[in-house]
């Protein structure tokens, strides 16, 4: 499938970031190397966020993060374990 192509493309190189949707305020994609994994390009911005900060969420932001994106991050990456 088209999914284990990319990620088997994946290099340690890659830049691995967060990006936030210009659609919904406070809601966060990962992305390696600007595209996010669930494939959704063109509606996000870059960010700041650490990736060790994926899943966080402060009290009177309530950010919320793709959970297409959080599957396959867990599952193909796996580097956000704390
Ligand atoms: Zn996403």
């Amino acid at each position: 499938m088209f999914f284990n192509m990319f990620f088997k493309k994946k290099k340690k190189s890659d830049e691995i970031t967060i990006r936030e949707s210009v659609t919904s305020i406070w809601f966060y994609h990962i992305a390696v190397n600007g595209e996010t994994l669930c494939k959704t390009p063109n509606i996000t911005m870059s960010t700041a966020i650490p990736v060790k900060c994926w899943g966080l969420r402060s009290e009177h932001i309530h950010e919320k993060y793709c959970p297409e994106c959080t599957e396959k991050f867990k599952k193909e990456i796996n580097i956000c374990q704390t």
